[in-house]
């Protein structure tokens, strides 16, 4: 017998979510329906809120329940330093590390040429105009190291040099605790060339 409508509309839904296949999303909407009818609605009552409420805030790009968000009006950040990422998690991991109090733009992405993803689909203009705004002194780049990234940063530097903008990359190497008997050859060589002084 066939599943009943409503039933097969929520499992094409839940396939939408990103890694989500056939079977796993069957398996996400029996569970609810059978073991989680509050977590259910609960879900669907978010999903409904998020998507009246949420914008983009003009300035960061970020999400936003206003047009600027709590962070871009914040009279305690720098003004001087925009630090670009290429998604709101990633903002959040920098923000957790206290050490960075300028401001942020997240492009939502990175340029991925084989998804269709170019300067024009990230709004590249949009990002910019924001750099150009006469108060931001240091762009960073804080896109990931991934190819895709490493050439959303390429791009970016190219054209917000082209402004006359001071553009830094943050650095890569080995991580906190790491020892160079487990680390790739790349890292090693990347951590190398990224020395510093010691003071
Ligand atoms: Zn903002």
């Amino acid at each position: 017998m066939n599943a009943p409508g409503a039933l097969t509309e929520l499992i094409a839904a839940l396939r939408c979510l990103p890694g989500v296949g056939p079977r796993s999303a069957q398996r996400m909407a029996y569970h609810l329906l059978q073991h989680d009818r509050g977590g259910a609605a609960r879900l669907a009552r978010a999903l409904d809120v998020a998507l009246g409420r949420l914008t983009h805030c003009t300035r960061c790009n970020n999400f936003s329940e206003t047009e600027l968000c709590a962070r871009c009006a914040s009279p305690q950040r720098d003004v001087g330093q925009l630090c670009i990422v290429e998604t709101p998690a990633d903002l959040n991991r920098v923000e957790q590390t206290h050490l960075y109090h300028g401001l942020y733009y997240c492009l939502m992405g990175r340029v991925a040429p084989l998804q269709g993803v170019g300067p024009k689909e990230l709004q590249f203009d949009k990002l910019i105009a924001r750099a150009c705004d006469g108060q931001v002194r240091e762009v960073i780049l804080a896109t990931n190291f991934t190819n895709e990234g490493e050439t959303t940063a390429h791009f970016l530097a190219e054209r917000l040099r082209a402004r006359g903008l001071v553009v830094s990359r943050i650095a890569r190497g080995l991580p906190v605790g790491g020892e160079l008997e487990h680390a790739d050859t790349g890292t090693i060589a990347q951590a190398f060339q990224a020395r510093q002084p010691v003071v």
